[in-house]
């Protein structure tokens, strides 16, 4: 078994960045800027937006967070939104979900100017992926994909089980497996939650993604050997080992799924990483385009 250690592939795309800034200083240009926006006092929000200002300080990217309590209304997001889409010093948004319920999530995501959208949500970078179109793709899907190119692992005329069918991560993590690229190239099934005989979908399985949001729910029993396990799920969960009072587990039961497969994902330390440094290139890209455009 090998592990696919994202949090090492992540620090060696943040050296890649670094230098690339380093580069755009020399030619007297100013760093990318990623833009945050957060609601509420969500501990797991916090530590995701905590880790992706850290990592831009890092590699010396500008970053900026906007705090908004609970209550905030979807005008006030508006405003604020429409504010950083004009502005020429930020090159990239991202609105750290979940929002609050009487927030429509997906009007505000949708509002973002999709040239900033590096979160790769917005309903035109979703359709220039689908159709193979320069893009921001989706950040953990991006992960995904950089994590299969960076371990070699053979995904053509594989069998791909896709567990989860969410916009951010199930639905176009499919896509991107499916397409006529040379890390893709698989032959996609996507399940979900309607979905019967599941454990018949995974024993056959050469590669799972599983992105369903329940903990340890992909057991041993339901993969068969030397199969690739992408665990996308990242769960809290109580324990008296740590200081915290938790630990971080994801949706595959790793310690014994581990003796079975060929490659496999750990939580923390795997995918998650890889939705940062899909940030973090996405907000350079963005910057290039809004920097280069006007010298
Ligand atoms: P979601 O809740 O939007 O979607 C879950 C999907 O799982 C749904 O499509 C549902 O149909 C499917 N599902 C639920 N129960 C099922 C069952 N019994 N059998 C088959 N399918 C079932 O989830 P999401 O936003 O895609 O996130 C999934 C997990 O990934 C969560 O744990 C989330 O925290 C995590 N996540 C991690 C990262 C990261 O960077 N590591 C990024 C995004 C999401």
């Amino acid at each position: 078994m090998e592990l696919v250690d994202g949090k090492k592939l992540l620090a060696k795309v943040k050296l890649e960045l670094k230098s690339e800034v380093q580069k755009m200083a020399h030619s007297n240009l100013r760093p990318p800027h990623l833009s945050a926006i957060l609601v509420g006092d969500d501990p797991a929000s916090k530590t995701y937006i905590n880790a992706k200002i850290k990592s831009c300080e890092e590699i010396g990217f500008n970053s900026s967070v906007f705090k908004y309590s609970e209550n905030v209304s979807e005008t006030e997001l508006l405003n604020k939104i429409h504010e950083i889409n004009q502005s020429k010093e930020i090159d990239g948004l991202i609105v750290q979900l979940p929002l609050p319920k009487h927030i429509n999530s997906d009007f505000i995501t949708h509002s973002i100017d999709y040239k900033k959208d590096v979160d790769g949500f917005h309903p035109i970078n979703m359709g220039r992926m689908v159709l193979g179109l320069d893009c921001f793709v989706p950040a953990t899907p991006f992960g995904i994909m950089s994590l299969l190119e960076e371990y070699n692992i053979e995904t053509s005329g594989k069998s791909c089980l896709v567990i989860g069918r969410s916009h951010i991560v199930g639905t176009p993590v499919s896509i991107l497996m499916s397409r006529n690229k040379k890390r893709a190239n698989s032959t996609v099934t996507l399940a979900h939650s309607k979905t019967k005989n599941l454990t018949s979908l995974t024993k056959e399985a050469d590669i799972i993604i599983a992105a369903i949001g329940i903990p340890h729910f992909i057991k041993d029993t339901m993969v068969k050997k030397g199969c690739v396990i992408i665990d996308v799920g990242i769960h809290r969960v109580p324990s008296d080992k740590t200081k915290s009072g938790y630990r971080l587990v994801g949706d595959v039961d790793f310690d014994k799924v581990k003796e079975k497969v060929s490659f496999i994902t750990p939580v923390p330390g795997g995918v998650g990483p890889m939705t940062i440094a899909s940030l973090l290139k996405n907000t350079l890209f963005s910057a290039k385009k809004i920097i280069y455009s006007r010298t």
